[in-house]
């Protein structure tokens, strides 16, 4: 049975960390938000971003752009951030729409106020072992299992998922740690069969419960990244079964939100897991925030 990667609690610790820094050092980080078009889940991320800076006392602009804005708009907004000695971090919160360039938007972004961690200055430097800022949802993965005091040096460490924002990051913060890393995805060969000989599982895929129990190893340590809006009922079925809580949750609510493993099934076989919600998600903001102050003590050279 295994023990609880409690995110939540965690994140809350570091987020006090900041604040009570922030009052006696008398500092005042600050981070511009900009979101284009009015995608639903991308306002509901950058609300909770602008709270968590208001509640932290850091300064918060935030930008709400139309969905028609012009590359050249967007550029001149970020050229203007990039200038401006209030702000240390400038988000762009992701998806853009089609009609713009999200590689050549991000890559505007001046690397000492890319707090994601996305530009390729500072993917480049994480690559190659340099100061940089780390993409934040891999950052809390890594600060989370050492907080848990997770051995990973000459541990197998199987990452699922390539993306840039967690699987590539992922894998490189783990192989700094001296574990053994494979990485997969949708072309991996047995995957059950490379998942199976993890003794650390990170799941970055985007699919509810794809990661079964027996995709786990007896005593492995699993973190689930996915975050997956399940909202049919027949769906719901399949995956979670009839009479489960999340199938009833799904026909009171509307919808659950789970993860890529399979909780049920993987709970009794790891040693420790990362719930859904309460997991690895509020680290992901409580990293920015970390990201943001570490960004305005670098910029004052304190
Ligand atoms: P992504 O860019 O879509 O990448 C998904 C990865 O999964 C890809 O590398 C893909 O392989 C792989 N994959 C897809 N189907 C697969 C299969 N059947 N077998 C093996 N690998 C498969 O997604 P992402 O940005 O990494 O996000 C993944 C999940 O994490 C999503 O649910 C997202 O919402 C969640 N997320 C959560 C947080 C948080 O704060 N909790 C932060 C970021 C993301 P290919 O490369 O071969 O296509």
């Amino acid at each position: 049975m295994a023990g609880i990667l409690d995110g939540k609690a965690f994140s809350k610790k570091i987020l006090e960390n900041i604040k009570e820094k922030c009052e006696k050092e008398g500092l005042k980080p600050g981070l511009a938000v900009i979101l284009v078009g009015d995608d639903p889940a991308s306002s509901v991320y950058v609300r909770m971003k602008e709270k968590r800076c208001k509640e932290l006392g850091f300064v918060s602009k935030g930008y709400k752009l139309p969905a028609d804005t012009k590359e050249e708009e967007l550029a001149s907004l970020i050229e203007k951030l990039n200038n401006d000695d209030e702000i240390d971090g400038i988000l762009l919160q992701l998806p853009l729409p089609s009609h713009l360039n999200s590689k050549k938007m991000l890559e505007l972004i001046s690397p000492e106020k890319d707090v994601d961690g996305f530009h390729p200055v500072n993917a480049g430097k994480l690559f190659t072992g340099q100061d940089a800022f780390i993409p934040c949802t891999p950052r809390g993965i890594i600060e989370l299992l050492k907080e848990y005091k997770i051995e990973m040096e000459g541990k197998n460490a199987v990452v699922i998922g390539r993306s840039n924002i967690v699987g590539k990051p992922m894998a490189i913060l783990l192989l700094n740690e001296n574990a053994t890393v494979t990485i997969c995805h949708s072309r991996t060969k047995d995957l059950k069969e490379v998942a199976s000989q993890a003794d650390i599982l990170i799941a970055s895929i985007g699919r509810p419960y794809f990661v079964s129990g027996d995709f786990v190893k007896e005593g492995a340590v699993v973190v689930d990244v996915g975050v997956n809006r399940v909202d049919s009922i027949e769906q719901g079925e399949k995956l979670f079964g009839k009479g489960s809580e999340k199938l009833k949750k799904i026909k009171e609510k509307g919808y659950v939100l789970v993860g890529d493993v399979n909780y049920e099934e993987a709970f009794p076989k790891a040693s420790f897991i990362t719930p859904v919600p309460g997991g690895v998600g509020p680290l992901t903001i409580a990293m920015l925030m970390k990201n943001t102050l570490e960004s305005h003590l670098r910029r004052k050279n304190r």
